[in-house]
């Protein structure tokens, strides 16, 4: 079996200071596959730059991926943060298919001051929203919902597999720093890194974890979940090397996203470790 682990950090390498397509030609350099491309303060990306961007990651066979704003929230309390969520998503998800950028993570939303199936509901409906406007404007990128590390954000294992069953064109993103902090340091051993991609593979299909996506750091959390991201190594857990040899054996196909803050360098040390892993388990 090949290996099919494909890693790249969460926007430009730290410190860069070239555009997205220069990291590009500079990530593929050092031997990384893959990067999220960060707007999530905003649209920096002009049409044509995009299109630039598609170029030069199709020309290093890069795999492109996107984090939508954080300001879109589609269970706010306001009718007006709702509609300009819708707007800014589906803007997002235009520059992605220009960019050739696939899926669009997003944080769907906050409670705020209401039930979680009600904040829910709301998600549920913008998304088919927007996803049917996506639709008339044949865009085809895949939105991504991706687990959310604060105890006050939509976006628990359960909901995002709600959230991915009713909506199509959508995927669960996976991010186990977030899942680890909203529940209290609960991702260890084996069995609770199957636990998640087996209720996802079970409540979805198997087709939706063939091709996972997956964003990974360590974390410290409290018990509103998240504070920050933190180097591999950092003790707080997740530890990588239990997720690396669970996606070997599984032999599913896997893009991580490394968001500790050392980007690009623990890219790089997450795909030695699974590499190391992987010829361990050939030989
Ligand atoms: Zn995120």
């Amino acid at each position: 079996m090949p290996f099919k682990l494909y890693f790249g950090p969460a926007g430009k390498p730290v410190g860069f200071r070239g555009t997205v397509a220069e990291a590009i030609e500079y990530l593929a350099k050092m031997g990384l596959d893959a990067m999220e491309v960060q707007q999530v303060r905003g649209f920096t990306i002009s049409v044509e730059r995009a299109k630039i961007i598609r170029e030069v990651s199709q020309q290093h066979k890069f795999i492109l991926s996107m984090h939508a704003p954080y300001a879109i929230n589609l269970s706010s309390d306001k009718a007006e943060t709702i509609e300009k969520s819708k707007e800014r998503l589906l803007k997002a998800a235009e520059l992605a298919h220009i960019m050739g950028a696939s899926p669009v993570v997003l944080h769907p939303g906050y409670y705020g001051k209401k039930e979680k199936d009600k904040a829910l509901k709301l998600v549920i409906d913008g998304l088919k929203e927007v996803v049917e406007k996506m639709k008339s404007k044949k865009i085809s990128v895949k939105i991504g919902i991706e687990t959310t590390g604060k105890v006050s954000q939509v976006g628990s294992v359960d909901e995002v597999i709600q959230i991915v069953r009713e909506v199509p064109m959508t995927v669960p993103v996976i991010d186990f720093a977030h899942i680890h902090a909203r529940t209290g340091g609960t991702i260890k051993t084996h069995d609770d890194y199957l636990n998640v991609i087996g209720r996802i593979e079970n409540e979805l299909g198997t087709e939706y974890v063939k091709h996972l996506h997956i964003h990974f750091s360590e974390i410290e959390f409290g018990l509103k979940g998240e504070k920050r991201h933190l180097p591999l190594g950092s003790g707080t857990g997740p530890k990588f090397e239990i997720l690396a040899e669970l996606l070997i054996d599984l032999g599913y196909e896997a893009v991580i996203i490394c968001e500790t803050p050392l980007l690009e360098k623990d890219a790089i040390k997450m795909k030695q470790i699974a590499l190391g892993i992987f010829n361990k388990k050939k030989n």
